[in-house]
C-alpha cells in the first residue's frame, strides 16, 4: 500500500510553539484529534505583550486565565501625545464599559501557561527541540520534513492530514510553499527594557510620538514599567550599548516627567520593526498564522492579539468539523477561514502601519496637535478607536466573545 496512504501521525501538525502556535494546539485540544507541535525553542523573552480584552476572552475561555492572571497588569487609560507639541488624548477603560482596556503580560509567562497546558492535555504533543524544514502535500494529506537537536529517533518527516505553519517571521514552511511576502521595512528598531519609576504607573500606558519613533511605557506594577522605544537602526544600536544611567537620561527626555524620575532596571532587548503581509494565508492543506502570515510594527501592540482572533477562527472551524466528523482542512474549510479573516487583518495592519508613519512625517506637527485635542473631546470617536485597539470590531469568534468550542452554540452571545 502507498505509505501515503497510511494512517497520518497527526491529524493536524503545528509548526512552531511560540505563542499563535501554542495557542491553536491549546483551543484544538476541544477536539478529539491527535495533535503535534514542533518547537525547536528559543531564547528565553522578557517582552512585555499588552494583551487587548478580545485575547483575555480567549484565554479565559480556553480556562487560561487563571494561570496568568497573578502576573498580569491591567491597563485602565492609555494616553497619547506627541513630543513638543499640545495635545493629547485619553482612551479611558470606562468609556468602553468594560473594567479593563487590556493586560500587560510577560511573553514567557503566557507561553508558559499555553505549554503547561499542552503538556497536559493527552492527545496534544508538544515535540521540543524538534524544526520542520520542508514540505509536501499529495493526495491524502501533508508531509513535513523535521530535524531535532537531540535527534528525532529515526525519523526524517511526519504526515498530517492539516498543517499549521506558525514558524514565525522568517517562515521555513512559508518558504516552502513559495508564498511571496511583501515586506515594509521602517528602518527602525524596538529598544525594549523595564523601568522603574519615581511616581506610580497606576494602570496608565502611555504611548508618545517623537519625531524618530513612537515610545511606549505599559504599566508593569506600581512603580515599574516595559519601554518599547522604536528609533532609527543605527541609533536604536547605540543607545542599546549605552550605560544604563545614560539610556535612561535619554528615554526622560523624550517621555517627559509624567512619572518622575526614570530609571532603566534589567537588560535592553532590541527587536528589528519590519511589516510582513504573506500573500496569502492558505495553500492546500496548509495554513500560515501568526507572524508567519503577517508581523506589524509594534506600535499599537496588535500583532499577537490579531493572531489570536485569527487562532479563535480557525479553532472554531476546525471544531466544528471535528463536531461533524470530517477530516481537518476538508470542505473548503480553510478558505473560510481566510475569508473569515481579511477584513480584521486589514484593518489591523492598515490602522498599524498608518500610525507608524502618521507621526514620523515631517511638516504635520501641528495638524497632529488639533486631531489628537479634537479626538480627545469626542467620546463617540474615542470610543470606536478604543475598541478597534481591544480587537472587539465586527463578527468576531465564540472564543473572542468568551465562549468556550464545547459550550451549547444556543449560549452564543450576539454582538
Ligand atoms: C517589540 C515588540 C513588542 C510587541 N508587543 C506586542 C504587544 O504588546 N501586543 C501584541 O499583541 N503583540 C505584540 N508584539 C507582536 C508579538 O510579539 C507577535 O505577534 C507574536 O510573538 C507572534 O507569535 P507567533 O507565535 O506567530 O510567532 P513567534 O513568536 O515568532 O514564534 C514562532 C515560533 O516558531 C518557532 N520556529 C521557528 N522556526 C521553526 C521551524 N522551522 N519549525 C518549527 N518551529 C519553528 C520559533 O522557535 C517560535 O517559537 C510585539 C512585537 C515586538 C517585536
Amino acid at each position: 500500500m502507498d505509505a501515503a496512504a497510511t494512517d497520518p501521525d497527526y491529524d493536524v501538525l503545528v509548526a512552531g510553539g511560540g505563542l499563535a502556535g501554542a495557542a491553536l494546539a491549546c483551543a484544538l485540544g476541544a477536539t478529539g484529534w491527535r495533535i503535534g507541535v514542533l518547537e525547536p525553542g528559543g531564547a528565553g523573552d522578557r517582552r512585555a505583550i499588552a494583551l487587548s480584552a478580545s485575547s483575555e476572552r480567549v484565554f479565559r475561555a480556553l480556562g487560561l486565565w487563571e494561570a496568568v492572571a497573578p502576573r498580569a497588569v491591567p491597563i485602565r487609560m492609555v494616553h497619547v501625545s506627541q513630543q513638543g507639541r499640545f495635545g493629547v488624548v485619553r482612551l479611558r477603560a470606562e468609556d468602553t464599559g468594560l473594567p479593563t482596556l487590556g493586560q500587560v503580560l510577560h511573553h514567557e509567562d503566557l507561553l508558559h501557561a499555553l505549554h503547561a497546558r499542552i503538556d497536559a492535555l493527552a492527545q496534544v504533543s508538544l515535540l521540543r527541540g524538534w524544526r520542520a524544514t520542508g514540505l509536501a502535500e499529495d493526495a491524502h494529506g501533508v508531509t513535513v520534513t523535521v530535524s531535532a537537536h537531540g535527534g528525532t529517533g529515526g525519523r526524517d518527516h511526519l504526515r498530517a492530514r492539516l498543517v499549521v505553519a506558525a514558524d514565525g517571521a522568517r517562515s521555513v514552511l512559508r518558504e516552502a510553499l513559495g508564498i511571496p511576502a511583501q515586506v515594509t521595512d521602517y528602518g527602525q528598531q524596538a529598544l525594549v527594557c523595564t523601568l522603574e519609576t519615581a511616581r506610580e504607573t497606576r494602570g496608565v500606558a502611555y504611548e508618545r510620538f517623537t519625531p524618530d519613533g513612537p515610545l511606549a511605557l505599559l504599566p508593569a506594577g506600581a512603580r515599574q514599567c516595559t519601554l518599547i522605544w522604536s528609533r532609527p537602526e543605527a541609533d536604536a544600536a547605540r543607545l542599546a550599548t549605552e550605560p544604563a544611567e545614560r539610556l535612561g537620561v535619554a528615554v526622560q527626555a523624550a517621555f517627559g516627567h509624567r512619572l518622575g524620575r526614570l530609571r532603566v532596571a534589567g537588560p535592553v532587548q532590541r527587536f528589528a520593526l519590519r511589516m510582513l503581509r504573506a500573500e496569502r494565508n492558505v495553500a492546500g492543506r496548509v495554513v500560515l498564522l501568526g507572524n508567519a502570515a503577517h508581523t506589524l510594527h509594534p506600535v499599537a501592540a496588535q500583532g499577537f492579539n490579531l493572531a489570536l482572533r485569527e487562532t479563535a477562527w480557525l479553532a472554531e472551524l476546525l471544531y466544528g468539523q471535528w463536531r461533524a466528523g470530517a477530516p481537518p482542512g476538508a470542505h473548503g474549510i480553510l478558505e473560510q477561514f481566510a475569508r473569515r479573516c481579511a477584513a480584521d487583518l486589514e484593518r489591523t495592519a492598515r490602522f498599524t502601519d498608518a500610525l507608524a508613519r502618521l507621526f514620523t512625517t515631517p511638516g504635520l506637527g501641528p495638524l497632529r496637535s488639533a486631531a489628537l485635542a479634537g479626538l480627545d473631546l469626542a467620546p463617540p470617536l474615542r470610543r470606536r478607536l478604543a475598541r478597534l485597539g481591544m480587537g472587539l470590531y465586527g463578527a468576531v469568534p465564540r472564543l473572542v466573545a468568551g465562549v468556550p468550542l464545547q459550550e451549547d452554540e444556543r449560549c452564543m452571545p450576539i454582538w
